[in-house]
């Protein structure tokens, strides 16, 4: 049995910050006190005058996806090294339902890639077919505890959309086990419409990207899912939230769930300009600085629930410039990011480091149902925590931090990295080096 004595560190939590010591034996936390002894043959860490914070849970990943062209260039076994760095002891990432494919086996085969993940991970059962027999899947697979689906409002070229009359049906099943619903939501004659001008032209500035996924087509689609949580009492959680119109939308909706991420709070529409400017495609696309500001607010008002960094990355060589913008790959990274980049924010703007913690780990836990595993600081739960000196907010870090990647969006801002990272119990960063973890595990909603 290993056990772990964390000294005088500034534990905080979701409502507190109090100097308190914390045991660990094995993977899971067992005592948090103002004073503990150490027992017999335990390793003791002294964190006097450090921040201990929560495991951070990323809520949305895509390692290793296929895209139109190619795959993004994280793995599960690159994704999840960055992602210890940054602090991120969980990830939750999403299946890919290939044709032919039943949910099972879509579930199945993300199992088995994620094997080889430092992290652990949840999983998202992606629904991108409407179809009798997928659907009979859904109670079933609630009760393996995979209790998140997600769907698309758009992406009707790929096969993938469900129309809002599909996703009422399934919101309507998952409300039934008390399932999630996501949704990526922008409407697709919304977006369809603004497209229409560039169908016969060769467009490369990456502006037009942006142009022709208008703010818009989230307030349409954000509306009619309010509408269907309402009706069916499905929990619908909004991955990827933008815009300022959507945010004011969702927060009249009780049961809309809103996740943000990192690009759209620290990156405008600004960036196409750049001559890098393609490898900010993403979508939805990057907004105006109101919308980014907005976002801030939200996060301070409660009605943002979660950040996620939607981690799809891409290598310079594969978002060359030049390509018609409807062919540049869409993603980006940022999981090993989300944490440092936030965390400085909050210090510079002087936001409660509590609202990080709901933020980055409690409400993603509740939300998902994994609060009997993760998310806090307290007995009983995996020891999953890092730990910050307060003194140390670094500028200008490399763009490859521990990854295959050769660009990073957010070498700009000031970071702050954990200086120690333990996952389940286990010392995974320390001092910016990877210590051989063992692999993550999968974990299931309870
Ligand atoms: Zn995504």
């Amino acid at each position: 049995m290993s056990t772990l004595l964390i000294k005088n560190g500034l534990v905080i939590s979701e409502n507190s910050q109090v100097m308190q010591d914390i045991l660990i034996k094995d993977e899971l936390f067992v005592e948090l006190a103002p004073h503990i002894d150490p027992p017999e043959n335990s390793k003791i860490i002294n964190a006097r005058g450090k921040w201990v914070f929560p495991g951070v849970i990323d809520p949305h990943t895509h390692m290793g996806i296929p895209i139109k062209k190619g795959h993004s260039a994280d793995t599960f076994a690159s994704g999840s090294r960055s992602a210890l760095h940054g602090g991120v002891t969980t990830i939750l990432d999403f299946s890919v339902l290939n044709a032919g494919q039943t949910l099972q086996e879509s579930l199945g085969d993300r199992i088995e890639l994620a094997g080889e993940s430092l992290c652990d991970v949840g999983i998202h059962i992606n629904i991108t077919r409407f179809e009798p027999e997928i659907l009979a899947e859904i109670p079933e697979l609630i009760a393996r505890g995979f209790s998140s689906f997600k769907v698309f409002t758009t992406y009707a070229e790929a096969d993938m959309m469900l129309t809002y009359d599909q996703i009422e049906i399934v919101a309507g099943i998952i409300a039934q086990y008390n399932g999630v619903l996501m949704v990526h939501a922008e409407d697709n004659q919304v977006l369809s419409q603004a497209l229409e001008p560039y169908m016969d032209r060769r467009e490369s500035h990456p502006r037009f990207h942006g142009l022709s996924r208008p703010a818009e087509a989230e307030l349409v689609a954000i509306d009619q899912l309010g509408e269907i949580s309402n009706r069916t009492k499905c929990t619908i959680y909004i991955v990827h939230l933008n815009t300022a119109a959507g945010l004011a939308k969702a927060a009249e909706y009780p049961l809309l769930k809103v996740e943000t991420c990192p690009h759209y709070l620290l990156l405008s529409d600004k960036m196409y300009e750049r001559d890098d400017g393609q490898m900010f495609v993403a979508s939805p696309p990057l907004r105006k600085q109101e919308d980014c500001e907005a976002l801030w607010l939200g996060l301070q008002n409660g009605q943002v629930h979660t950040i996620g960094s939607d981690h799809c990355p891409f290598c310079l060589a594969d978002k060359p410039r030049g390509l018609p913008f409807q062919d540049i790959p869409n993603g980006m990274g940022g999981v090993e990011t989300l944490f440092p980049a936030l965390l400085a924010q909050f210090v510079e703007r002087g936001l409660h480091l509590e609202l990080l913690v709901r933020l980055t780990s409690g409400n993603a836990a509740r939300i998902f149902a994994l609060d009997h595993l993760k998310g806090s600081i307290k007995p009983g739960q995996h020891a999953d925590l890092l730990i910050v000196d307060p003194a140390l907010a670094i500028k200008n870090w490399p763009s490859q931090l521990d990854t295959m990647l050769d660009w990073n969006a957010y070498t700009d801002f000031p970071a702050r990295f954990p200086e120690m990272v333990i996952r389940r119990g286990e010392i995974v960063v320390h001092n910016d080096a990877l210590t051989a973890p063992s692999p993550g595990m999968i974990i299931k909603a309870k």
